[in-house]
């Protein structure tokens, strides 16, 4: 393996904890380095993760990069060139570009929008997402944007104090929050950022909160969520890891906020005593506590409360029952799709409101 081989195998191994879309996996290609395989991201297929250097100065005690203290570094040049011909020869079609901070961030961040400024200039025009390191300036923030389809800071952790107990080195306001705001102001839209479930110990009521103060304040077009793993040899070895179903009802609860115009006080509702999500369906666990919903009355709101109902069968619904009401859980799924088996227990279908008409399961 050449010199350059042996890099990109271990600074995309080193990257690939950085997420960018809820169910990437990481797929071996034969004679290819390890490419993280990316449906979602702008549609672009393959996604390279890779970090420019995999040594950091910060000490992150849940981090793995922390850990490898790898001397190995890309330039911006050679970076540009390798993926280059990857992108060229049809193996990749996006990149994904992050990276430990060697030395001062300042410098880094140069690196990171200059790789990008390289393969701008070089003719790629397909998907470019660049990480901002905390505590990067406004100028490289307004560079990035200008340069990158997306660009992204983490958060890791809900707050000050959680953070200060996982990464002290990093002031949360400043580095992380304050850049976040300009990163909004520079890309709005185009943002996203990442929390580590589990690291720092917050519940998931302090998740919540969180979340509600992101999409009011700074509105990331995505919140990705990784349930914490404990690796040996951190400060954080002996932490239990976070179930990975955390994560995932983390997501349907996301989705919910964004997509389904539940509130963070309704969401609220659906956690346990102890302040956590229960591992079912949030959306089943909120139709739970409502009334059935008449399918031929009820507004589009009203329909995406429904579980087995989405976006697209709530307008479906809207559009079919103008033409003829639905008659029954058959009708309703031949016409619109909507499965009896998840909106069984939700629905009524005129006449007599009172009477629940379930669908046959
Ligand atoms: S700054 Fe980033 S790369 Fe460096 S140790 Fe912390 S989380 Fe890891």
């Amino acid at each position: 393996m050449s010199t350059l081989e042996q890099k990109l195998t271990r600074l995309t191994a080193a990257g690939r904890f950085d997420l960018c879309s809820p169910g990437e996996g990481i797929r071996l290609l034969s004679a290819a380095p390890v490419i993280n395989y990316n449906r979602r991201a702008g549609g672009c297929g393959r996604m390279l993760k890779v970090l420019l250097h995999g040594t950091c100065a910060y000490d992150c005690a849940y981090c793995a990069v922390r850990l490898q203290r790898e001397q190995l570094r890309f330039t911006p040049e050679e970076l540009a060139r390798t993926f280059l011909g990857l992108w060229q020869e049809g193996l990749v079609g996006g990149l994904f570009l992050s990276s430990g901070i060697a030395g001062d961030v300042d410098s880094v961040m140069h690196e990171i929008v200059e790789t990008g400024e390289i393969l701008r200039r070089q003719g790629y025009d397909g998907y470019l997402h660049l990480k901002i390191l905390p505590g990067a300036t406004r100028a490289d923030i307004h560079d990035a944007a200008r340069v990158a389809d997306r660009i992204s800071i983490n958060l890791e952790a809900t707050s000050a104090d959680r953070l200060g107990c996982i990464a002290g080195v990093k002031d949360y306001r400043q580095d992380i929050l304050k850049r976040q705001a300009w990163i909004a102001e520079e890309k709005p839209g185009g943002h996203t950022t990442q929390i580590v479930l589990g690291a720092a110990g917050e519940t998931d009521a302090e998740i919540l909160s969180c979340l509600a103060d992101q999409y009011r304040r700074v509105r990331p077009s995505r919140v990705y969520f990784s349930a914490f793993h404990a690796l040996p040899g951190t400060p954080l070895a002996s932490r239990p890891n976070t179930p990975v179903w955390r994560a995932r009802r983390w997501y349907q609860a996301d989705s919910l906020l964004r997509e389904y115009g539940v509130t963070p006080d309704e969401l609220r509702t659906v956690l346990d005593d102890g302040d956590y999500l229960p591992n079912r369906d949030p959306k089943e666990v909120l139709a739970d506590g409502s009334s059935p919903v008449n399918v031929n009355l009820a507004s589009r709101r009203d329909l995406l409360r429904v579980p087995g109902i989405g976006p697209k069968r709530a307008d479906r619904i809207l559009l079919l029952r103008k033409e003829k009401p639905f008659t029954g859980p058959a009708d309703l799924a031949a016409r619109a799709g909507v499965p009896g088996k998840a909106a069984g227990c939700y629905l009524t279908f005129g006449g007599r409101d009172s009477v629940q008409m379930r669908l046959a399961l």
